[in-house]
């Protein structure tokens, strides 16, 4: 329930700043919601606002870095608005909990992912004179409650949180500890939420979560909490090739997309529900980390190099021409020069389209900072993060090429970032698409005939309008 705002918060601005994954700018859309709910109105002058915040990630040192730098550009807003409130939320909040209050004096607010509900309260509590901060994990929160107020949306795509957390604890990763438990959406919530942004206009929606594969309804509550279910409890449940199916039957003009999937959790079912409809998009983002099987172990990702070929090879039998992409972590401890070059040979093997790629960033407190020593030298993490990225630019090159001569059909998106006289857009496989604009408008789906390639786009002329 909303609570009326009073006069004084009918004139307060907001302004928020998101950092991070596709996720952090979900919970931003929650954020956002809340606040006004509340009466707060949403600025994008951050020197008109009246409460700024942060949305933070804390995957990669230099994450929580740029936060550190952006507050000490903050203190200006400050100098020249003295009750201007600011808040860090999400992951890095969720990570230094009050440590944040006691080294940044300048924040106000500290907010983890599961307590967005009590923003409205926390302001108010600065309101009266002091700080406030709240980083309970919760085992039940989904805000599948809230309608997200899109924000600097091209309005023609928009993401719709699937579920919360992660119970995987790859040794690397800080997210289990940021996000708390798994826990999945209502699917009706999801469907009316779909339905929504179908009727606002928007075309496309890629559901989301840490590990959609992983997402499975049974009533609410923890993942971990399924096992204890009767059979029949079990057998009514629904897991994410169910959801898939149940909205691209619910929205069957729109494009559908997801994720991120891990490798270990991924189904024929879920790729046969996605060859079985025209409107889920041929594009998987698998992310595989290393080539390596004892690399792998080492970051307990649970599957060797073999198991995540043999996924591919699943893939690729069921859609052939399925776009695939990956994240791969360079330098992870211990990795020798041998296991580096299997990550090399993985990426030529599996042809990604294209990948994110990082150097191995020690977390504290994560399971591989307190088992393993992080001794791969700075120096030759850049060097293979460099040969990684040369490897994969190389193969992206080689894919975006294969499209010349072909029709690809894009949804136009918006204005392209070199110029206005052309539109952008994404093939069904993700893969970045340039065309002159002629009559067609944004939100069209359009068939475009490929002419040229770059390592990032591939580069054509619409030849009409197509469907799904
Ligand atoms: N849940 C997704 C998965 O399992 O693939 C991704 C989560 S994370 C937000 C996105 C990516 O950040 C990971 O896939 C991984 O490549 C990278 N990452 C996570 N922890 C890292 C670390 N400590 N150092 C470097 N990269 C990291
Ligand atoms: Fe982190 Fe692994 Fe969970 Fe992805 S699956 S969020 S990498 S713990």
């Amino acid at each position: 329930m909303s609570t009326a705002p009073t006069s004084q918060q009918t004139q307060r601005k907001l302004y928020i700043e998101s950092y991070g994954c596709a996720m952090n700018f979900s919970d931003s859309e929650i954020i956002a919601s809340i606040m006004n709910e509340h009466g707060f109105v949403n600025t994008n002058d951050e020197l008109d606002a009246d409460v700024i915040f942060l949305n933070t990630c804390a995957i990669r040192d230099n994450a929580e870095q740029r936060i550190r730098e952006r507050l000490k550009h903050l203190r200006n807003n400050k100098k020249s608005n003295n009750d201007l409130i600011i808040g860090v939320l999400g992951c890095m909040a969720e990570r230094l909990k009050s440590k944040l209050l006691e080294e940044e004096k300048l924040v106000d607010v500290v907010a983890g992912p599961d307590s967005y509900r009590e923003l409205p309260k926390l302001v108010a509590e600065v309101d009266e004179g002091g700080r406030a901060i709240n980083v309970l994990l919760s085992r039940e929160e989904t805000y599948g409650d809230l309608n997200p107020v899109r924000l600097n949306s091209n309005g023609i795509s928009a993401f719709v949180s699937i579920m919360r957390g992660c119970d995987n604890m790859c040794s690397f990763c800080v997210v289990p500890f940021t996000r708390g438990r798994e826990r999945s959406r209502d699917p009706q919530s999801i469907i009316n939420e779909v339905l929504e942004l179908q009727k606002q206009g928007f075309k496309e929606i890629t559901l989301l979560g840490q590990n959609v594969n992983s997402y499975l309804w049974f009533g609410g509550g923890p993942k971990k909490e399924f096992k204890s279910l009767t059979p029949e409890e079990q057998a009514s449940s629904v897991d994410f090739a169910d959801l898939l199916e149940l909205v691209a039957n619910a929205v069957p003009l729109m494009r559908i997309r997801y994720s991120t999937s891990h490798p270990r959790d991924i189904t024929e079912k879920v790729v046969l529900t996605m060859a079985k409809h025209n409107n889920i998009c041929n594009y998987i983002h698998l992310p595989a980390q290393s080539g390596n099987t004892r690399v792998l172990e080492a970051m307990s990702r649970n599957y060797s190099r073999e198991w995540y070929m043999d996924k591919i090879t699943m893939i690729k039998n069921i859609i052939p021409d399925c776009g695939i992409s990956c994240d791969i972590i360079a330098g992870f401890c211990t990795e020798t020069e041998e296991e580096h070059q299997d990550t090399l040979s993985l990426i030529q093997w599996c042809e990604f389209d294209f990948s994110y790629m990082y150097k191995y960033s020690e977390r504290p407190n994560t399971p591989a900072a307190k088992k393993f020593t992080d001794d791969v030298p700075e120096d030759i993490k850049s060097r293979r993060l460099q040969e990684i990225i040369a490897v994969q630019h190389k193969m992206s090159q080689e894919k975006n090429a294969r499209y010349i001569g072909k029709t690809v059909k894009v949804l136009i998106e918006g204005n392209s970032k070199k110029s206005d006289n052309d539109w952008v857009g994404r093939n069904d496989q993700n893969v970045v698409v340039v065309f002159p604009k002629e009559t067609y408008q944004k939100g069209d789906l359009v068939e475009v005939l490929i002419e040229r390639s770059t390592t990032t786009s591939i580069i054509g002329k619409a030849i009409g309008m197509t469907e799904l």
